[in-house]
């Protein structure tokens, strides 16, 4: 590894996205290298939807199998570990570790995700992703018509159950507070059979991940097996922001249709750009964030 340190691209981010971007540059005979530290977003859930060819596989699974065809290309290096500085250089950037260090190369690739910031509800993390869901397109199949929860408020809460209200038909809307709904989103609720429950909610009982009960601040409880809610995110790296990168209001890295960021010879792809946060986006984004990476080269070194 030492006397690879020059690089035409760095990926920092070896998950779904990232390795998608290896591909598309290991084929087109980059030398690559992926910084990753092995810490994807979905590892808590047990198994991933609608990726074709890889419906109902652990996330595990699918990133072992995508690593393992990306391995194949001698083009490509794997570095496990945290990068935690980048710096603009005279030809291209420079990408420091955790471990101390350095590599180099003409552009680079950010695949690196977001990270859920968990609710401090007890109980909530530990059924995120298992039986707490954020997405009905990756787990609504598996829970259609159990009795289901949201937990919001105001427009996402009545937004949210009507998605929701497509996968089941036992209902109800946990706004762990007064409600913030008008009187018409309640009389459209209600006219759907949709519960509302204002109770502020004290804890989530559940076993390994799987909810049984909310127990309420006043002492009363109700059974439940399944409840969606959405969680803030953060960046999950912020080199980007310190070589300047914009990102849009929603915390998103700012790209344009080829995957540029702001900063010109800096990509990114997958979960850190947008909110269609799936497995075959993050995918697709990675594989164009790597042709349109090589694309750059070639122009500039034609
Ligand atoms: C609970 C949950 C369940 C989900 N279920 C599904 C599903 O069933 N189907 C589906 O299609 N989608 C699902 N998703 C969405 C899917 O997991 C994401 O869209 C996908 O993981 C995004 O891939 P990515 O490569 O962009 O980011 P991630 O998979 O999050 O990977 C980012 C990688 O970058 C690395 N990284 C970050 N910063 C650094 C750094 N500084 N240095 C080195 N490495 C770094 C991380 O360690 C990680 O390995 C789910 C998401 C969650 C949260």
């Amino acid at each position: 590894m030492k006397s690879l340190r020059h690089f035409d691209v760095i990926i920092i981010g070896g998950s779904y996205s990232g390795l998608a971007a290896g591909m598309a540059l290991g084929r087109a005979l980059r030398q690559v290298l992926i910084v990753d530290s092995g810490k994807p977003c979905n590892e808590q859930t047990p198994h991933s939807h609608n990726f074709i060819t890889q419906d109902g596989k652990t996330p595990e699974e699918i990133a072992t199998l995508a690593k393992q065809q990306v391995e194949k290309y001698d083009t490509v290096k794997f570095f496990n570990g945290l990068a935690i500085h980048g710096t603009k250089t005279e030809n291209g950037f420079a990408i420091q570790t955790a471990t101390g260090e350095t590599f180099r190369a003409k552009k680079l690739i950010f695949a690196t995700g977001l990270r859920d910031i968990m609710s401090h509800l007890a109980g909530y993390a530990e059924c995120w992703g298992i039986s707490v869901l954020h997405c009905p397109y990756c787990h609504g199949y598996e829970v259609s018509n159990e009795k289901t929860g949201i937990l919001g408020n105001g427009e996402y809460g009545f937004e949210f159950s009507a998605l929701i209200s497509n996968w089941t038909k036992d209902l109800t809307l946990f706004t762990n507070g007064i409600a913030t709904l008008t009187p018409q989103q309640v009389q459209k609720l209600e006219s759907h059979a949709i519960k509302i429950v204002e109770t502020e909610i004290e804890r989530l009982e559940h076993t390994q991940g799987h909810l049984q009960k909310i127990i309420f601040k006043d002492g009363s409880k109700t059974a439940i097996n399944v409840l969606y809610a959405q969680s803030p995110f953060e960046q999950h790296c912020t080199i980007p922001e310190t070589l300047g990168c914009e990102l849009t209001e929603e915390g998103y890295i700012k790209v344009d249709s080829a995957q540029k960021t702001t900063v010109p010879g800096v990509f990114a792809c997958g979960d850190n750009t947008t909110r269609m946060r799936t497995v075959a986006n993050a995918v697709a984004m990675g594989t164009a964030a790597g042709m349109m990476v090589n694309k750059e080269i070639v122009l500039q070194e034609f």
